[in-house]
């Protein structure tokens, strides 16, 4: 009987479980994750659990008793600390070896730190943690205005905390989304009260507070760095397997061993659609790309070409973006202040799109990124 191994119980490696079992894998299959939760979403983390609005039990991919009832050996607790490609075994923090007949690895993405003390936010005991921080009320100093940085600013604000982001570009996502969008994230910040200190970098966090680039201090109760996540990649590298910025694939999701798969957070994949390889820290990207190298390890034929698509919550601004901006030479905007369609275009061609406060038009966003053509004139 062929043994599947799947090394990271996240989202990618819960779904790609799944999906052996509804394809009608029949053999053995072992989901080892080094945290002691079973899979979860993340997405809440910054969103309604961290304020409070969602029980624990809504973020897990699968109720307790899914795993034993799909005859899934769910491993919790458990570090996958070696791969031997040839001899097709992982070695476990246990000291044990288990042998494979493929592997997908699915390790994610682990938050980079910043020296002192800062919190992070990645797994379920840090959105705990900051809760309980955040609702002790006082002064926050979040550093980065990126998606974690902001959503947790939007949290800390909710919670009656005093919030200041500090971001050396010169406004929010400026590079996910360049100046002109990003002004729409700073000023819906502002508006609910939030100190944005854009163009400043922080150079040290101390022990009361967060020394700038200008030399200002200011001072914190409670310091978040939201400086991005590093793909977890040397369990891949250290085996021999091709890794760039993640560990490299084709459109396959295959590595450069046969028998490895890798997707999710960790992956840089060949998107056709794109020309290119693409490291994706979204969640459907995870949703939908642990699937596509469960089947792809089935031996079907696979080509996991979506278009990239990211959601956030924050304040009133409700928004989803599909696509990828590099390279845009012109932002076109459709609709009212906090209630629009945003579209980046390359050479005239749609490139992204995101829609604010606007809902159901996402498959026609993408739709128009597929097709490769200019933007269609206003519909009145
Ligand atoms: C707070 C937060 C909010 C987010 N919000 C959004 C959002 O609003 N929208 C959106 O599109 N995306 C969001 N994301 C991103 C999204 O959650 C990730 O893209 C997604 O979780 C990636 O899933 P994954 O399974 O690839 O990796 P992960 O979720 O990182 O899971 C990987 C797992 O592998 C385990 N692991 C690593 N190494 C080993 C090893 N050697 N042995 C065993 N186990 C190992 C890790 O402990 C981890 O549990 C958010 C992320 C965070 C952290």
């Amino acid at each position: 009987m062929a043994t599947f191994v799947i090394v990271g119980a996240g989202l990618a490696g819960a779904k790609a479980a799944q999906t052996l079992r509804e394809e009608g894998f029949d053999g053995e299959v072992v989901l080892i994750g080094a945290e002691e939760e079973r899979p979860y979403e993340r997405p809440p983390l910054s969103k309604g659990y961290l304020q409070g609005r969602s029980e624990r039990e809504k973020i897990f991919v699968h109720p307790p008793y899914w795993y034993a009832d799909q005859e899934i050996d769910l491993r919790l607790g458990v570090t996958v600390t070696g791969i031997a490609l040839d001899a097709h075994e992982v070695a476990l923090d246990d000291g044990s070896r288990m042998s494979y007949d493929k592997l997908l690895i699915t390790t994610g993405a682990s938050p980079r730190t910043l020296p002192g003390q800062a919190y992070t936010l990645r797994t379920v005991a840090d959105s705990e943690a900051l809760k309980a921080g955040f609702a002790a009320g006082g002064r926050v100093v979040i550093i980065g205005a990126g998606w974690i940085g902001l959503e947790s600013a939007a949290a800390a604000r909710e919670a009656g905390c005093e919030v200041t982001v500090v971001e050396p570009e010169p406004t929010p996502l400026h590079r996910v989304l360049g100046p002109e969008l990003g002004e729409v994230f700073a000023n819906v910040h502002r508006r609910h009260g939030v100190d944005l200190r854009l163009g400043v970098s922080a150079e040290e966090v101390e022990a009361d507070g967060v020394r700038l680039g200008t030399g200002e201090r200011l001072p914190a109760d409670l310091v978040v760095a939201g400086v991005g996540a590093a793909p977890n990649v040397s369990l891949a590298r250290e085996a021999g397997l091709e890794v760039g910025d993640g560990i490299l694939t084709d459109a396959a999701l295959r590595t450069s061993h046969p028998d490895v798969y890798a997707a999710g957070d960790v992956a840089e994949s060949y998107n056709p659609l794109y020309g290119r390889r693409l490291r994706v820290e979204h969640w459907a990207n995870a949703l939908n790309g642990g699937p596509a190298a469960a089947r792809s390890m089935l031996g079907q034929e696979v080509v996991y070409d979506r278009v990239p698509y990211f959601y956030t919550d924050q304040f009133d601004l409700g928004m989803e973006f599909s696509g990828d901006t590099t390279g845009y030479d012109q932002v076109v905007t459709r609709g009212e202040e906090l209630e629009f369609i945003a579209y980046w275009l390359r050479e005239g061609r749609v490139i992204a799109g995101m829609n604010v406060n606007v809902w159901d038009v996402v498959d026609d966003i993408q739709r128009l990124i597929r097709s490769g053509g200019p933007l269609p004139p206003p519909q009145d």
